[in-house]
Protein backbone atom coordinates (compact mmCIF):
# COMPACT_ATOMS: atom_id res chain seq x y z
CA UNK A 1 0.00 0.00 0.00
CA UNK A 2 1.48 3.35 -0.27
CA UNK A 3 0.23 5.84 2.46
CA UNK A 4 -0.33 9.08 2.22
CA UNK A 5 -1.05 11.80 4.85
CA UNK A 6 -3.14 14.21 4.72
CA UNK A 7 -2.31 17.39 6.70
CA UNK A 8 -4.82 18.69 8.07
CA UNK A 9 -7.68 17.28 10.97
CA UNK A 10 -10.53 18.74 9.14
CA UNK A 11 -12.25 15.29 8.85
CA UNK A 12 -14.85 16.76 6.35
CA UNK A 13 -11.97 18.16 4.12
CA UNK A 14 -9.87 14.72 4.81
CA UNK A 15 -13.22 12.26 3.28
CA UNK A 16 -13.31 14.44 0.10
CA UNK A 17 -9.63 13.88 -0.45
CA UNK A 18 -9.73 10.25 -0.19
CA UNK A 19 -12.68 10.05 -1.76
CA UNK A 20 -11.49 11.85 -5.19
CA UNK A 21 -8.03 10.08 -5.14
CA UNK A 22 -9.33 6.75 -4.35
CA UNK A 23 -6.52 4.96 -6.42
CA UNK A 24 -6.15 1.36 -5.87
CA UNK A 25 -3.28 0.56 -3.03
CA UNK A 26 -3.26 4.25 -1.95
CA UNK A 27 -4.19 4.54 2.03
CA UNK A 28 -4.58 8.03 3.29
CA UNK A 29 -4.24 8.95 7.31
CA UNK A 30 -4.78 11.97 8.76
CA UNK A 31 -2.08 13.37 10.88
CA UNK A 32 -3.91 12.71 14.17
CA UNK A 33 -4.35 9.19 12.79
CA UNK A 34 -0.97 8.75 12.34
CA UNK A 35 0.05 10.47 15.61
CA UNK A 36 1.59 13.13 14.37
CA UNK A 37 1.15 17.03 15.12
CA UNK A 38 2.11 19.74 12.95
CA UNK A 39 0.77 23.27 13.36
CA UNK A 40 3.57 25.13 11.37
CA UNK A 41 2.80 28.84 11.45
CA UNK A 42 1.11 30.08 7.77
CA UNK A 43 3.46 33.28 7.05
CA UNK A 44 2.83 33.44 3.35
CA UNK A 45 1.22 35.78 1.62
CA UNK A 46 -0.23 33.32 -1.23
CA UNK A 47 -2.31 29.83 -0.90
CA UNK A 48 0.02 28.47 -2.47
CA UNK A 49 3.10 29.24 -0.31
CA UNK A 50 0.84 28.55 2.82
CA UNK A 51 -0.17 24.79 1.34
CA UNK A 52 3.80 24.09 1.03
CA UNK A 53 4.30 25.80 4.55
CA UNK A 54 1.76 22.82 5.94
CA UNK A 55 3.02 19.92 3.40
CA UNK A 56 6.87 20.01 3.78
CA UNK A 57 6.01 20.46 7.15
CA UNK A 58 4.55 17.47 6.97
CA UNK A 59 6.49 15.56 5.23
CA UNK A 60 9.89 16.35 7.60
CA UNK A 61 7.59 13.93 10.26
CA UNK A 62 7.35 11.14 7.89
CA UNK A 63 9.10 9.00 4.65
CA UNK A 64 5.61 8.42 3.07
CA UNK A 65 3.72 10.91 0.54
CA UNK A 66 2.01 13.88 1.77
CA UNK A 67 -0.96 15.96 1.34
CA UNK A 68 -1.65 19.87 1.91
CA UNK A 69 -4.27 22.53 0.93
CA UNK A 70 -4.94 25.88 1.54
CA UNK A 71 -8.16 28.07 1.04
CA UNK A 72 -10.06 30.90 1.08
CA UNK A 73 -12.53 33.57 0.04
CA UNK A 74 -11.49 36.44 -2.12
CA UNK A 75 -14.04 39.46 -2.76
CA UNK A 76 -13.43 41.70 -5.51
CA UNK A 77 -15.11 44.88 -4.01
CA UNK A 78 -13.00 43.98 -0.96
CA UNK A 79 -9.57 44.27 -2.81
CA UNK A 80 -9.07 40.27 -2.77
CA UNK A 81 -9.94 40.05 1.19
CA UNK A 82 -10.42 38.15 3.46
CA UNK A 83 -7.92 35.79 1.68
CA UNK A 84 -5.04 33.98 3.26
CA UNK A 85 -6.77 35.33 6.30
CA UNK A 86 -10.16 33.78 5.91
CA UNK A 87 -10.40 31.48 8.84
CA UNK A 88 -9.49 34.26 10.82
CA UNK A 89 -10.91 37.17 9.19
CA UNK A 90 -12.83 38.67 12.37
CA UNK A 91 -9.75 37.76 14.65
CA UNK A 92 -10.68 33.86 16.47
CA UNK A 93 -9.15 31.43 14.55
CA UNK A 94 -12.23 29.61 13.15
CA UNK A 95 -14.86 31.85 14.28
CA UNK A 96 -17.41 31.59 11.04
CA UNK A 97 -20.41 33.48 12.86
CA UNK A 98 -17.86 36.39 13.67
CA UNK A 99 -16.12 35.67 10.21
CA UNK A 100 -19.86 35.91 8.25
CA UNK A 101 -20.53 39.06 10.05
CA UNK A 102 -17.99 40.41 9.48
CA UNK A 103 -18.04 39.75 5.91
CA UNK A 104 -21.31 41.29 5.60
CA UNK A 105 -20.61 45.14 7.57
CA UNK A 106 -17.95 45.41 4.99
CA UNK A 107 -19.80 45.04 2.09
CA UNK A 108 -22.59 46.80 3.38
CA UNK A 109 -25.01 47.87 0.62
CA UNK A 110 -22.71 47.07 -1.97
CA UNK A 111 -25.03 46.03 -4.85
CA UNK A 112 -25.15 42.47 -5.76
CA UNK A 113 -23.48 42.79 -9.03
CA UNK A 114 -20.85 44.38 -7.30
CA UNK A 115 -20.67 41.26 -5.13
CA UNK A 116 -18.20 38.89 -7.01
CA UNK A 117 -16.18 36.97 -5.15
CA UNK A 118 -13.95 33.27 -5.62
CA UNK A 119 -13.32 30.69 -3.42
CA UNK A 120 -9.92 29.17 -4.57
CA UNK A 121 -8.03 25.62 -3.18
CA UNK A 122 -4.36 24.95 -3.37
CA UNK A 123 -3.39 21.45 -2.82
CA UNK A 124 0.46 20.42 -2.46
CA UNK A 125 1.54 16.71 -2.79
CA UNK A 126 4.53 16.01 -1.70
CA UNK A 127 5.50 12.27 -2.83
CA UNK A 128 7.72 9.98 -0.96
CA UNK A 129 10.99 10.91 -3.09
CA UNK A 130 10.27 14.33 -2.52
CA UNK A 131 8.70 15.34 -5.89
CA UNK A 132 6.14 18.21 -5.29
CA UNK A 133 3.30 18.31 -7.63
CA UNK A 134 0.54 21.38 -7.03
CA UNK A 135 -3.21 21.77 -8.07
CA UNK A 136 -5.20 25.45 -7.63
CA UNK A 137 -9.27 25.21 -7.97
CA UNK A 138 -11.72 28.16 -8.22
CA UNK A 139 -15.51 28.59 -8.30
CA UNK A 140 -16.62 31.96 -8.98
CA UNK A 141 -19.81 33.26 -7.74
CA UNK A 142 -21.85 36.23 -5.43
CA UNK A 143 -21.77 37.11 -1.66
CA UNK A 144 -25.52 37.33 -0.89
CA UNK A 145 -26.98 39.64 2.07
CA UNK A 146 -28.16 37.13 4.71
CA UNK A 147 -27.07 33.87 5.49
CA UNK A 148 -28.96 31.04 3.89
CA UNK A 149 -28.89 27.29 4.48
CA UNK A 150 -27.64 24.75 7.42
CA UNK A 151 -24.98 22.40 5.19
CA UNK A 152 -21.19 23.39 5.32
CA UNK A 153 -18.72 25.37 6.88
CA UNK A 154 -17.32 28.75 6.54
CA UNK A 155 -18.45 31.08 4.06
CA UNK A 156 -20.83 28.58 2.90
CA UNK A 157 -24.32 30.25 3.83
CA UNK A 158 -23.17 33.58 2.26
CA UNK A 159 -21.63 31.95 -1.03
CA UNK A 160 -23.79 32.44 -4.43
CA UNK A 161 -22.15 29.88 -6.67
CA UNK A 162 -22.51 30.69 -10.30
CA UNK A 163 -24.61 27.33 -11.48
CA UNK A 164 -26.59 27.02 -8.30
CA UNK A 165 -29.86 29.52 -9.18
CA UNK A 166 -29.25 32.01 -6.19
CA UNK A 167 -28.61 29.06 -3.90
CA UNK A 168 -25.72 29.08 -1.45
CA UNK A 169 -23.52 26.39 -0.97
CA UNK A 170 -25.06 25.76 2.52
CA UNK A 171 -28.52 25.11 0.89
CA UNK A 172 -27.23 22.14 -1.37
CA UNK A 173 -26.04 18.21 -0.27
CA UNK A 174 -22.42 17.96 0.09
CA UNK A 175 -22.37 16.00 -3.02
CA UNK A 176 -23.65 18.52 -5.48
CA UNK A 177 -21.02 21.13 -3.72
CA UNK A 178 -18.11 19.18 -4.51
CA UNK A 179 -18.94 18.50 -8.17
CA UNK A 180 -18.06 22.24 -8.44
CA UNK A 181 -16.12 23.39 -5.59
CA UNK A 182 -12.54 25.36 -5.39
CA UNK A 183 -11.62 21.95 -3.51
CA UNK A 184 -13.26 19.48 -5.97
CA UNK A 185 -12.02 21.14 -8.90
CA UNK A 186 -8.17 21.04 -7.53
CA UNK A 187 -8.76 17.95 -6.29
CA UNK A 188 -10.10 16.44 -10.04
CA UNK A 189 -6.79 18.75 -11.55
CA UNK A 190 -4.42 16.98 -9.09
CA UNK A 191 -5.51 13.69 -9.98
CA UNK A 192 -4.98 13.94 -13.77
CA UNK A 193 -1.86 15.41 -13.11
CA UNK A 194 -0.69 12.19 -10.73
CA UNK A 195 -2.40 9.99 -13.47
CA UNK A 196 -0.63 11.85 -15.97
CA UNK A 197 3.11 12.13 -14.49
CA UNK A 198 2.76 7.98 -13.37
CA UNK A 199 2.37 8.60 -9.52
CA UNK A 200 -0.80 6.55 -9.26
P1 LIG B 1 -8.22 26.42 5.49
O1 LIG B 1 -7.94 26.01 4.10
O2 LIG B 1 -8.66 25.26 6.34
O3 LIG B 1 -7.11 27.23 6.10
O4 LIG B 1 -9.53 27.31 5.44
C1 LIG B 1 -9.50 28.69 5.27
C2 LIG B 1 -10.85 29.31 5.50
O5 LIG B 1 -11.41 29.62 4.24
C3 LIG B 1 -11.90 28.48 6.22
O6 LIG B 1 -11.81 28.60 7.62
C4 LIG B 1 -13.18 29.11 5.71
O7 LIG B 1 -13.43 30.29 6.40
C5 LIG B 1 -12.80 29.46 4.27
N1 LIG B 1 -13.16 28.35 3.37
C6 LIG B 1 -12.32 27.55 2.68
N2 LIG B 1 -13.01 26.67 1.95
C7 LIG B 1 -14.32 26.91 2.21
C8 LIG B 1 -15.53 26.30 1.77
O8 LIG B 1 -15.57 25.32 1.01
N3 LIG B 1 -16.65 26.84 2.25
C9 LIG B 1 -16.68 27.89 3.10
N4 LIG B 1 -15.60 28.48 3.56
C10 LIG B 1 -14.41 27.99 3.11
Amino acid sequence: MKRVIIATNNQNKAKEIETALAFPNWEFLTLADAGLTSDPEETSDTFLGNAKIKARAAKKLCDCAVLADDSGLEVDALNGEPGVYSSRYAGTHGNDAANNEKLLRELGDTPLEKRTARFVCTLVFIDDDNTEIDARGTIEGHIGFKAKGDSGFGYDPLFLPVGLNGKTFAEVPQAKKNEISHRGNALRTLRDELLKKGRA
